[in-house]
């Protein structure tokens, strides 16, 4: 695929929109504006990847709407270097967001082929900082704890424990959609051992996130 002046001019526009609805951090906006989210669908979504919306990827899953990516990647505060955590890998368009702001990013898939399909696009695309996993997500990736960040990018009845043990400490950020069928954005942030702050935002819809891996 490649990246033209349409699709560039396209990205702009999207931009301009997400500053609209309220999006200020001028990092999070550059790397949207840089990272091609048309390589990250199907070509038959490519007329409508830059349109603030979700659109359907492969295994029933989705890609996060554009300004779900914003909020998240915001509240994560990310700094070059940063080691993040990211549950729920689908398509790798919000792993290379973290990627193009200088994180080193884990990301976990629970559904094998999206997870074989994406970890072979981003290799591809040259993302040496996006390291891909295939596993249960609730149970975090211990081997590679502690997360200065932990991303949650699928709807979480509850907060998975494990998740708030692999942050950092102090310091360490969680970002989670907390909620049945809507959720409630939670950044829950470590402040000692056995400590943490936890401020609960706006609502949100997403896939829900799922215990086990899915079966082949
Ligand atoms: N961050 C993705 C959003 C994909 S939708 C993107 O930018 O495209 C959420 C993804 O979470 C789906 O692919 C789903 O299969 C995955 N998921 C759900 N429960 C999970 C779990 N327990 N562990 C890992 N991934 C999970």
């Amino acid at each position: 695929m490649r990246d033209t002046y349409r699709h560039k001019g396209l990205r702009k526009r999207l931009v301009h929109s997400l500053r609209q609805r309220g999006i200020s951090d001028e990092a999070v906006l550059a790397a949207i504006g840089a990272v091609p989210r048309h390589f990250f669908l199907d070509k038959t979504f490519e007329e409508h990847a830059y349109d603030d919306k979700a659109l359907p990827i492969a295994h029933g899953q989705t890609i996060s709407q554009p300004f779900t990516v914003a909020y998240q990647t915001s509240l994560l505060e990310i700094k070059p270097d940063d080691r993040v955590l990211e549950i729920g890998t689908g398509s790798g368009y919000q792993a290379a967001i973290l990627a193009a702001l200088g994180a080193q990013v884990y990301s976990v898939e629970r559904q094998e082929g999206l997870y074989a399909q994406t970890k072979a696009l981003l290799g591809a695309m040259q993302w040496k900082n996006v390291h891909c996993f295939f596993g249960d997500g609730t149970a975090g990736l211990p081997q590679f704890a502690p997360y200065d960040k932990v991303l949650v990018t699928a709807g979480a009845p509850v907060v998975p424990e494990a998740l708030r043990k692999q942050l950092a400490w102090p310091g360490g950020v969680l970002v989670i959609p907390v909620g049945k069928t809507v959720q409630k954005m939670h950044k829950i942030t470590r402040t000692g051992r056995d400590t943490y702050k936890e401020e609960e935002l706006d609502a949100f819809r997403f896939v829900p996130l799922l215990e086990g891996v899915a079966p082949r």
